[in-house]
């Protein structure tokens, strides 16, 4: 039997959010945070074109979309990182910091991927808890010690949709020493729309040990095609480059990004239209009798405690996947209209039962 490392013993698979079928053959996913609408003709166009040169390794640098992400936020080109889905940018990151002793400190409940990544890498987990479903900003900043190499801030918070707003984390990065990395991970940065929440590209200018972390797997509709990218200055930017894996970006998923960014207005309406969903949705469930905490993502969540299994049971039954966490809680993506109106009889079904 071969030697592996001792962790591998202990370490959890990642769960993608699954798909159901209810009895009468309807299917709602809303189990991965996705778009709920098929690519855009031009995208899909500019895919195809692509398709006649996979023969050809991609760019190595994907020099395309560095200057289109480049010239759409107005940062030098060497300040971005590409990865094949920020899960995986999420995972050079902690190459470049991941040496044995090292410590990593994320809220917990947070992203599922997280502690993953700290196990495959070799660090260890600081987990602060959720206070109010939100990170708690002080408690991680009193968890650093002399070993802490890292932290994650997801904002807004998958799964509960919570955010952190300007003051507190102003505070909180003010007590994090220069020598740590803080990672903002603003995956669903597109659907915020509290205005005291900061765009962490206002804020990596002034603090070098600050990065952002986004995709164009929710707002721009690419999740099966991988791209994500870290924007923070160069060294961190440069470390992050260096540990990407030889054309981890293929040829497609350039592409589809880069005319994604070019059909940036059509993507954003359609952002807009889940925004006002996400509304009805939690007024709706709030009507319904439910604690939901404002979502400032594209889904909900509901902390079901020992009723997440039923739940989840119940709306697979109507042919609505949603995410259950244990004995947590269930986040539910907001999906097109139709999807979110079998939610919502399911979760009234779960009510009268
Ligand atoms: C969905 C999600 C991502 C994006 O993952 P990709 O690998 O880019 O598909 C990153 N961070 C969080 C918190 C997410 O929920």
């Amino acid at each position: 039997m071969p030697q592996f490392r001792a962790v591998f013993d202990t370490v959890a698979a990642y769960k993608a959010g699954q798909a159901v079928v209810g009895p009468d053959g309807r299917s709602y996913k809303l189990s991965s945070n996705e778009s709920p609408e098929p690519p855009l003709p031009s995208v899909v166009r500019a895919i195809a074109e692509a398709a006649t040169q996979i023969h050809r390794y991609p760019d190595p640098a994907a020099l395309r979309l560095v200057e289109a992400l480049s010239a759409r936020y107005g940062v030098p080109a060497d300040h971005i990182a590409l990865g094949a889905g920020s899960v995986t940018v999420a995972q050079q990151l902690f190459e470049t910091v991941g040496e044995p002793g090292a410590e990593v400190i994320y809220a917990w409940r947070s992203f599922e991927a997280y502690p993953l990544l700290a196990d495959l890498s070799g660090v260890t987990s600081v987990r602060v808890p959720l206070k109010d479903e939100t990170h708690d900003l002080d408690a991680m900043a009193d968890a650093i010690t002399p070993n802490t190499r890292m932290i994650l801030v997801c904002n807004p918070n998958n799964p509960t949709g919570t955010v952190n707003r300007a003051g507190e984390l102003k505070r909180f990065l003010d007590r994090v020493p220069e020598n740590i990395l803080v990672i903002l991970d603003e995956a669903y940065r597109e659907y915020v729309r509290d205005e005291d929440v900061p765009d962490g590209l206002t804020i990596y200018r002034d603090r070098p040990n600050v990065a952002v972390l986004r995709t164009f797997s929710k707002a721009y509709g690419l999740a099966g095609l991988r791209v994500g990218y870290l924007i923070g200055q160069e060294p961190v930017a440069g470390a992050v480059r260096k540990a990407m894996m030889p054309f981890a970006i293929n040829h497609l998923a350039q592409a589809a990004a880069v005319a994604s960014l070019q059909a940036e207005e059509e993507l954003l309406a359609r952002v807009e239209t889940v925004v006002a969903e996400r509304a009805r949705v939690r007024d709706a469930l709030v009507a319904q009798g439910w604690l939901v905490p404002q979502s400032e993502a594209n889904f909900v969540w509901l902390r079901l405690a020992g009723d997440t299994p039923a739940f989840a049971e119940v709306c697979a039954a109507a042919g609505v996947a949603v995410r259950p966490f244990g004995n947590e809680g269930a986040r539910v993506s907001i999906g097109d209209r139709e999807a979110n109106d079998a939610f919502l009889a399911a979760a009234a079904a779960f009510r009268s039962r």
